[in-house]
């Protein structure tokens, strides 16, 4: 069969349950012709595909056909220009989420400026690692070493596994001035010696109401980690949590940067406005929502 041919047949079945069937079909026969870019596809949509490369596709179609979101079939999603190794223990990093990176790494570039000390910017949920890798790896090209080698990094996920995917993400990132640390929030002890010390929590916290999961797509709902998704009957739990506990880890002038359900700013700005967070702001995603929450933390 011709690669054009099998671009154009799997589309046609594919669209059924996916808005994006042909990219779709294109990457993941990309994934298996191992090519890096659109333009080798194209050049090639007359090359004859091979009996065992159609399987190998067909392997992979199954699994989108069953739903299965890209970037887990892949294991791959591009998150601020870098490609984040993924897997069903991790949240896949939203293209929303990088209104929340760029802002975590200008603060912290600020920071620098104004101080000539280490400064500790926690990720508080760090899942894939999308957020604070991201901004670890921009500042290390950016920055001098012994400016870069100010910032200490910290990570804190509740789940092991996830933790595994943000470790390998590092190593693929070739940073290794992280630390990383499993604890339910602010739960462990590890964290003790950070008691009014950190200068920035960033957080992507889960924030999907209950009732709200089972009406999310098949994709979403039957594949992603359901404790990076659930933020409680309310989906304020973690919100809530991270606000009240982050007045002890925080330093006085820290700030704290949230990502937002698209409806949940405001509740989040009024909750913090109630724990010393003063000067909040926010800032808007791409489709216009109230997407990011930032607020310093006066006493
Ligand atoms: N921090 C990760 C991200 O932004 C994971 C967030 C989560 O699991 N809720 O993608």
């Amino acid at each position: 069969m011709l690669l054009r041919n099998l671009i154009i047949e799997y589309t046609d079945r594919l669209k059924y349950i996916s808005s994006t069937a042909r990219l779709d079909v294109e990457i993941m026969i990309s994934e298996v012709l191992k090519y890096d870019d659109k333009v080798q596809l194209i050049m090639d949509y007359n090359r004859e595909i091979k009996k065992s490369e159609i399987e190998s596709f067909e392997a992979l179609f199954e699994k989108r056909l069953n739903n299965m979101p890209i970037a887990y079939i892949t294991n791959k999603k591009e998150f601020m220009g870098l490609t984040f190794y993924v897997d069903e223990n991790v949240l896949i990093p939203r293209p929303d989420t990088e209104v929340i990176a760029e802002e975590f790494i200008s603060k912290i570039k600020k920071l620098l400026l104004n101080r000539d000390c280490e400064i500790i910017a926690l990720d508080m949920c760090v899942g894939s690692g999308a957020i604070l890798l991201s901004c670890a790896r921009i500042l290390k090209d950016e920055l001098d070493k012994n400016t870069f080698e100010r910032i200490k990094f910290i990570g804190v996920d509740i789940s092991p596994k996830a933790l595994n995917i943000t470790k390998m993400n590092m190593q693929n990132f070739q940073l290794d001035n992280i630390m990383l640390v499993e604890s339910n929030l602010f739960g462990s002890n590890v964290l003790d010696c950070f008691k009014s010390n950190i200068d920035i929590i960033v957080s992507n916290p889960p924030y999907i109401e209950n009732s709200v999961i089972k009406t999310l797509e098949p994709d979403v709902r039957d594949y992603e980690p359901i404790i990076a998704l659930s933020g409680g009957d309310s989906g304020m739990d973690f919100y809530n949590s991270i606000i009240e506990s982050s007045v002890n880890y925080l330093k006085n002038g820290g700030l704290l940067i949230f990502e937002a359900g698209h409806n949940q700013a405001e509740k989040i700005e009024s909750k913090m406005k109630s724990c010393n967070f003063h000067d909040i702001y926010t800032k808007k995603d791409i489709q216009n929502f109230d997407r990011l929450v930032c607020g310093k933390f006066k006493v």
